[in-house]
């Protein structure tokens, strides 16, 4: 232990100690502030400590602290299944909970596959996800997110499953030299659906605007209708994956909204609990919970942490603040804000190539301003970038995608919802000094 701890590192950088933090700020031991560009990995909606969260936690932990699920119904969990089946909107009748995204993931894996064979169609059984996406870190996730890197190591676990691509507007409209890239991504959402296995095929998994490695991309105007009926004439059920985009990231509750979209199981983590509990889950539509109750009665999720009344009463507690304050629309509106001056700096910048995002879910694409096209990735820029904002007291979050074999250095740009716009103003100042500091180095 010469580096004075006992606890594995996470990453091999050099991490300050965080020691305290109030709103979208983080003070580490030697007293710097960081503002929470990202909120960590893009949970933290209610930014650090929110002393209404923290207090529903404390009255909960001292009246019930746990209840297991097939022993006991708790009213948090009762209260926050209705509360998001109900933001959800029409068509979703249940939801059920778990204590992450991964564990969410996999939980929609296997009630797709459940609800094939309570249809009479058990061959159903593969998945499709899309090039460029991220799903957890789980053996099952890692697999199906659509970086292979992420499971190189474990390839003897995993099994394959089929790709389609993503809608990355950016890179055709560069690479192809196509000034309008929509009707082309809808095109070939099409060709890659019809050569799928549409006999084995039980879902697609496909976050609805992708984060962790695609830097928020942003789907083109009738890429979900297209997507609906594309599933429903191969028969195959689609899981929306919005444990990034879902509980007002997005400027709307839940991302798939802003298309006025109809997914058949929406999964959830991060922000449902502003991160301050390990809480995820699955919404289901009648359609699918009608068929699995009716098939078996019952579906438990599994875990010693499934509908734990903790992360129940936190989850409830976050939507209550989410409604009073209106911060479903303050990310609408300060999103707006943040994406107009992320665009500015792109204009004065020779090394942003792309601004993209909604709510308060943005990405910069980094490359030769010039071409547009990525930069080696022997330059290292993301990681130089986050370490340079790092060192301006400004917290970003690497979204290094790349797609088939292209490297995309990236980073998403998504603060808690409650930031002031005096906040987005130091944001963006903070941003473009590390920016200045790094194409100076470079
Ligand atoms: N899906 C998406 C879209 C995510 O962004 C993440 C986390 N970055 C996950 C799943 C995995 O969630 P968790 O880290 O809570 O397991």
């Amino acid at each position: 232990m010469s580096d004075g701890t006992a606890l594995m590192p996470s990453t091999t950088r050099q991490l300050p100690l965080a020691t305290r933090g109030a709103g979208v700020w983080i003070w580490d031991a030697d007293g710097k502030d960081y503002l929470d560009g990202s909120s960590g990995p893009v949970a933290v909606n209610l930014g650090e400590c929110h002393p209404d969260v923290v207090a529903a936690l404390a009255e909960q932990a001292s009246t019930l602290s746990f209840a297991h699920r097939l022993q006991f119904r708790n009213p948090p969990v009762e209260r926050l299944a209705r509360d998001v089946v109900s933001l959800l909107g029409k068509g979703f009748d249940r939801a059920m909970f778990v204590s992450s995204g991964s564990e969410a993931n996999e939980l929609a894996l296997k009630l797709a596959f459940m609800y094939w064979d309570a249809q009479g169609l058990p061959e159903k059984t593969r998945f499709v996800t899309t090039t460029n996406s991220y799903h957890g870190s789980t053996l099952a996730s890692i697999q199906i997110s659509g970086q292979p890197r992420y499971s190189a190591a474990f390839r003897p676990l995993v099994t394959e499953n089929e790709r389609v691509r993503a809608p990355y507007l950016h890179r055709i409209r560069i690479d192809e030299s196509i000034a309008d890239p929509a009707p082309i991504v809808l095109q070939r959402l099409r060709e890659d659906f019809a050569g799928l296995d549409h006999e084995h095929t039980a879902a697609i998994l496909i976050e609805t605007v992708g984060g962790a490695s695609a830097a928020a991309l942003v789907p083109p105007p009738g890429y979900f209708e297209l997507l609906r009926e594309l599933c429903d004439e191969y028969r195959m059920l689609w899981i929306a994956d919005e444990v990034m985009s879902g509980f007002g990231r997005t400027g709307r509750w839940f991302g798939f909204q802003r298309w006025g979209a109809d997914p058949d199981l929406v999964v959830f983590a991060k922000g449902v609990s502003g991160g301050y509990a390990p809480l995820g889950g699955v919404g289901l539509s009648r359609r699918v919970s009608q068929s699995l109750l009716e098939a078996k009665g019952a579906i438990s999720a599994g875990h010693t942490y499934s509908n734990n009344p903790l992360g129940a009463a936190v989850g409830v507690a976050t939507l209550e603040v989410m409604h009073r304050d209106g911060l479903v629309l303050a990310a609408d509106e300060r999103g707006d804000m943040l994406g107009d001056g992320l665009r500015r700096i792109k204009e004065r910048s020779a090394s942003i190539v792309d601004v993209r995002g909604v709510g308060l879910m943005w990405g910069v694409e980094f490359g030769d301003a010039e071409t547009g096209r990525p930069l080696p990735s022997s330059a290292g820029f993301t990681p130089r970038f986050v370490e340079s904002c790092a060192a301006e007291g400004l917290l970003v979050y690497p979204a290094r995608g790349g797609i088939d074999g292209v490297s995309g250095d990236a980073v998403l740009v998504s603060p808690p919802l409650i930031i002031s716009e005096a906040e987005v103003v130091e944001l963006l100042n903070r941003f473009e000094r590390a920016l200045r500091h790094l194409e100076t180095e470079i």
